[in-house]
């Protein structure tokens, strides 16, 4: 009986140690939500996550509309559940009214709720000037709506380039999520486009960004598209103090790296790393409810980097490395990447929950 009694005791206190799923307060930092069916918060609240939602498209106003309307709608019927970023358009940049309508538009969506601003890949990769020379992210025309950024207290949300895997042919690529995505996206798989900006200058001018304008503060999606290597991340990290990253679609690259490396990497720099995804309900591509698309998120997703991040199990993977340990991260950590560093960055969250 008393063996019995000890097991029980260590039983229990061996299982308060696990951080449970479903009550562990969680954000993810980098989700896109195109759908007028909200029956997915349901299992948003179930599962403590609150989600920011990234309005995406540049290249044209009506575009961003769609999407900003959506992420507005689901926002206003759920402020508790979903948060949301805006983003501008780059039609007519380089002419007189574009900054003027730019700021106005800012403003008008800072407004309607949103609590900061999307810059995507396509400046750097696709955008051309006038003299058909490639329009960087560190452009000065676009320091006036930095500028607006930080004086609105809202912050800059930025997806440079691609992963480093996007310069090599798709053999040679580290993880399958690239190869697979960049043989169905061959405009953006750079290796075949020698002529457009490398790899370097476009990390190049975002860091040039973040050095101009030290008091921005600014999240870089996709680990800020250094992922292959946790060192080029530090570095980034320690020069510049107004810089975050988020995780959205690139954890599969520190399955990659040393195991023991990317735990004291996520140890050193709790602070500065923010979980995210990059999931997406979309209308236009969704099967059945919204419901039912967050079922298999948390499922395929959500529980699967769960058990990453808090165990320090052996776990298995259809990809190019087959098997990898989980991180087994401290409860503190945890707390940091999953809730409070997006809190920090987006202090607009913070002040709503
Ligand atoms: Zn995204």
């Amino acid at each position: 009986m008393k063996n019995y009694i000890i097991i029980c005791v260590l039983l229990l206190a061996s299982c308060s140690e696990q951080p449970d799923f479903a009550t562990f307060p969680k954000i993810d930092a980098h989700a896109h939500l195109e759908t007028s069916d909200d029956s997915f918060v349901e299992l948003l609240r179930e599962n403590n996550f609150i989600l920011l939602s990234l309005v995406t498209r540049s290249v044209s106003q009506p575009l961003i509309d769609e999407e900003f309307n959506y992420a507005r709608e689901l926002y206003k019927g759920h402020p508790e559940s979903i948060a949301f970023a805006t983003t501008f358009s780059m039609d007519g940049f380089g002419e007189p009214a574009w900054e003027e309508r730019t700021i106005e538009w800012l403003e008008e969506s800072f407004s309607q709720g949103a609590i900061a601003v999307k810059v995507w890949k396509d400046i750097g990769m696709t955008f051309l000037d006038k003299d058909s020379s490639y329009i960087m992210i560190d452009d000065a025309r676009f320091d006036p709506i930095w500028d607006l950024i930080k004086s609105q207290n809202k912050t800059l949300v930025n997806h440079v380039g691609e992963p480093k895997n996007c310069w090599l042919p798709l053999e040679e690529m580290t993880v399958r999520g690239d190869s697979s995505y960049f043989a169905h996206h061959p405009d953006y798989h750079m290796y075949l486009h020698p002529g457009a900006p490398s790899y370097e200058a476009l990390i190049a001018a975002r860091d040039h960004v973040l050095e101009k304008h030290p008091d921005l503060r600014f999240v870089g999606c996709h680990l800020g598209s250094l992922e292959y290597d946790v060192d080029e991340q530090a570095k980034r990290l320690d020069k510049y103090p107004n810089f975050s990253m988020d995780m959205a679609a690139r954890i599969s690259h520190f399955k990659v790296q040393d195991r023991d490396k990317v735990r004291a990497f996520f140890i050193e720099y709790q602070d500065r790393l923010l979980y995210g995804t990059d999931i997406g309900i979309r209308n236009s591509y969704m099967e059945g409810t919204s419901l039912a698309r967050m079922q298999e998120i948390v499922e395929e997703t959500y529980l699967n980097d769960w058990e990453y991040f808090t165990t320090d199990k052996i776990l298995e993977q259809n990809d190019k490395v087959k098997t990898y340990q989980g991180l087994d991260l401290p409860i503190k950590v945890l707390k940091k990447i999953y809730c409070d560093n997006a809190k920090r960055m987006y202090p607009e969250i913070g002040m709503r929950h």
